[in-house]
């Protein structure tokens, strides 16, 4: 969309590790890109597929580049990303592609927002928090790495910045007792975030859409939510930004608004924003919406958008385990949504569920159907519930919670499928989330955190970033089936 410098140097590769349409609907991502660039960084992207090791920009070979980053936004990116680097030629751990002298690898993104440790074996670096404020430290060592080539000085200049953490120089520190003090980066005036997208592309998984961002933070407490504790305080864009960035799609064929915010009913200018949307005659989306923040003029945008499927996550069929979930919002109010919805126009809702939440009995599971079959039955909405094994965090309250067992979440999740059985055609679907995919997400969530590996020094280390202790838990060290890694996960239940 804008003009930015071509060429640059030092060659970067940026990695998404994930589908291109993915990687371009992630404004993180092309944030990052926007700033090295302005620091005229040759910076080129590169994806899993189609043109796998070869940049988007110019096709060259991911080999040619002296430094390498990735932005990794879920759990599941990270086995994407081990495998590219096993297919690409590049050695995974940050050892041997020192000895190899391959490429230096950092990772920042949304994991490493959550676990930083999650990389300990893998980054050079991991750059903790909000990239913005960042950025120039790294680029000014990298490119004095690229005069000096020695990597023990680059581990050493990264250091020096408080809100990187550099493996090679942090894992003996800790291990040795030593403190290591890092401090996530927190850009506390949006306004100087770029704030909106860099490419538009139909492959985008929200179709032609510039990306606009509203806020970052979320003020409430959802206790099984990563975000209110690792993505910083609560920040909002100024509406003035907001709106010229919005106001320039009248300039762009063919092209809708995508509000990126935690939660769009939050942001304090929301109908201001959706005025100027609605004057430039574009679509607009959000993201999932909290029920006891929709408002009807965010239903009708929806509708005037030609877009008529509202998505909500109840996470429970009942009010009393919604409530210790952090949700005070009633099936009620839920039903009462739905009606509105469907007087606005909206036709289909996509709900979202959790099953082996804690305090959760199975009865509590038969609640979800019961919840869907009212407001079916109340609304005629089509509806379409998604049902994933709940999985405790690091960074959320309910992180020391455990996740449901093998045969517990199986059975939870059979007894839901017989419930909804024979519902389909009278518009009410289940979509389900495997319990092994959950348990996978677990363990990569988890991982650095064990007591063995790294020992018990190890996880102090992580309460200079986090002001947190983490309790013993009951650990077993397990392969993680890739290319050799192990990895300490905490096991609970039957699974094995
Ligand atoms: S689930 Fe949504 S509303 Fe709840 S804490 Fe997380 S971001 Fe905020």
């Amino acid at each position: 969309m804008d003009r930015l410098p071509a060429g640059g140097s030092p060659l970067w590769a940026m990695i998404y590790p994930a589908d291109y349409g993915v990687g371009m609907s992630s404004l993180g991502y092309q944030s990052i890109i926007s700033e090295m660039r302005k620091l005229g960084v040759g910076v080129e992207r590169f994806f899993p597929g189609p043109l796998s090791g070869m940049s988007v920009e110019t096709g060259r070979n991911i080999l040619d580049f002296p430094l390498i980053s990735a932005s990794v936004a879920y759990e599941p990116d990270l086995l994407s990303l081990l495998s590219v680097f096993m297919s690409w030629g590049l050695a995974p751990g940050w050892k041997e592609r020192s000895q190899a002298g391959q490429p230096v690898f950092g990772v920042g993104g949304a994991l490493s927002y959550i676990n930083p440790f999650i990389f300990y074996d893998i980054a050079d670096y991991v750059v903790l928090g909000d990239g913005e404020p960042v950025v120039e430290h790294l680029v000014r060592e990298c490119r004095r790495y690229m005069s000096h080539g020695d990597r023990k000085r680059l581990w050493e200049g990264l250091a020096e910045h408080g809100s990187i953490y550099v493996p090679p120089i942090h894992n003996c520190q800790i291990l040795n007792e030593k403190p290591v003090h890092r401090k996530k980066s927190v850009l506390a005036d949006l306004d100087l975030a770029r704030g909106k997208s860099l490419w538009i592309t139909p492959e985008s998984v929200f179709g032609r859409t510039i990306l606009v961002e509203l806020q970052r933070g979320c003020p409430r407490a959802c206790r099984y939510c990563t975000i209110p504790a690792s993505f910083g305080p609560v920040r909002t864009r100024s509406v003035e930004r907001v709106l010229e960035d919005v106001a320039a799609v009248k300039d762009l064929e063919d092209v809708q608004v995508g509000l990126v915010t935690p939660e769009a009913g939050d942001y304090p200018e929301l109908s201001k924003v959706l005025r100027c949307i609605r004057s430039t005659k574009r679509a607009v989306s959000f993201a999932s919406l909290r029920v006891d923040n929709i408002k009807e003029e965010m239903m009708q945008a929806l509708v005037e958008s030609g877009r008529y499927t509202i998505t909500v996550a109840p996470e429970a069929g009942n009010d009393r385990l919604r409530g210790i979930c952090g949700k005070k919002f009633s099936n009620e109010e839920i039903i009462e949504k739905m009606v509105l919805a469907k007087k606005t126009g909206i036709r289909q809702a996509k709900l979202y569920f959790m099953v082996g939440l804690p305090g959760e009995t199975l009865q509590d599971v038969e609640t979800i159907a019961g919840l869907c079959n009212d407001i079916r039955s109340r609304t005629a909405l089509k509806l379409s519930a998604s049902v994933g094994v709940f999985v405790p965090k690091p960074m959320s309250p309910w992180e020391n919670e455990n996740i449901a067992g093998h045969e517990e979440a199986s059975e939870k999740i059979r007894k839901l499928k017989e419930l909804f059985l024979g519902n389909s055609n009278r518009g009410l679907s289940i979509r389900i989330q495997e319990p092994k995919e959950s348990m996978l997400e677990y363990r990569i969530s988890w991982r650095g955190l064990g007591t063995d590996l790294p020992p018990a020094s190890y996880r102090k280390a992580i309460c200079t970033i986090k002001n947190k202790i983490y309790p013993e838990k009951d650990l077993l060290r397990e392969q993680l089936g890739l290319l050799g890694f192990k990895a300490t996960y905490c096991l609970r239940g039957d699974w094995q």
